[in-house]
Parts: C-alpha cells; structure tokens; sequence
C-alpha cells in the first residue's frame, strides 16, 4: 500500500507554496504534463500554472518536466513553458526519473515527483525514493483506460485520508 500513496496532496499545482518545499527541503520538482499542468493532449497553459511557474522560478526552485506521453506531444508544451523535457519517461519505471535527477543533479531528498496518477506518478515516485506530491486531475479523463484507472485509484486516495493525509485546497 505505501508504494501508492502520495507523499501529500494538492487541489492543484498552485496550492503547492515555495514555503512548503522549503520547510521539506525540496529544491526540484519533476513535472507531469497530462492533468497536471494542462488538460490532457491540451497546450493551453491556465494562467494559474504560468503564474505558479514564475513563482517557482522566482524562489529558486529548479523545474523538469517527464511525461510518459510522446514527444510530439510534450515538446511543444515544454518549449512554450521554457522547461527541459523528457518524453517517453515510462513511470512508474525508475529510468525516466533518474534521468531527470541526473539533469537536476540533485540528490533524491531533494527532488518531489508532482503528478497526477497513482499508478505511474505515486508508484514511480515511490520506486525511485522520491518526495511525491500528487495533484487532483485538471479535467475528467476522457480516454478510457485513464478512466478505467481512475477507479482502481479510488481505494488508495481512501487509505490516504485514512491515515490522516489531507487534500490542501
Ligand atoms: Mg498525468
């Protein structure tokens, strides 16, 4: 069970405060594309993320961003957000995020996993040793092996308030 638990949670990327990773001694954040700053396949970016990205930015805070998408998909948005990227990074297998870290050249105490998914971003966090901040999805899944995982999440998103985890709002 603790592999598919989030470390903390968030209503969205913006609730997630310089002073909060300070206090955790969090300097990086790898970043997931779909649902989390974005809607899914989307290049939007909601003025909510842009500003949270500035202050990021501003507070020192070192930013990557690893999709399992392609990158088609996720290079464009990287660009247009002026971060480094690595598609294709297969969470919740470890290669992706260590080839992120290496990037960062941070030691893992210091970097948090921001996602939106249990069974890729938790579980992949997890695996590699990594602080993980799970995030609510920004836009019902359309596609329907997200939805069907949509499900399987529920039991474990329980057992998270359960221990008395909570949903920062
Ligand atoms: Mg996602």
């Amino acid at each position: 069970m603790p592999l598919f638990l989030p470390t903390d949670f968030f209503a969205s990327v913006s609730r997630i405060t310089p002073e909060y990773l300070k206090q955790r001694g969090i300097r990086a954040l790898i970043l997931d594309v779909d649902n989390t700053l974005t809607e899914h396949g989307s290049q939007d970016l909601p003025e909510e993320v842009e500003l949270w990205l500035c202050q990021m930015k501003a507070a020192g805070i070192s930013l990557i961003v690893a999709s399992n998408n392609f990158k088609k998909r996720v290079a464009p948005f990287a660009a247009r957000i002026g971060l480094p990227f690595a598609s294709f990074s297969l969470k919740p297998l470890p290669r992706g995020l260590a080839k992120a870290r290496r990037a960062l050249g941070l030691p893992k105490e210091q970097i948090a996993l921001v996602g939106d998914q249990i069974f890729t971003d938790a579980l992949g966090a997890n695996l590699y040793g990594i602080t993980m901040l799970l995030v609510v999805p920004r836009a019902e899944d359309t596609k329907w092996n997200i939805r069907f995982k949509r499900k399987l999440e529920v039991p474990f998103i329980r057992h998270y308030y359960k221990k008395g985890g909570k949903l920062h709002e």
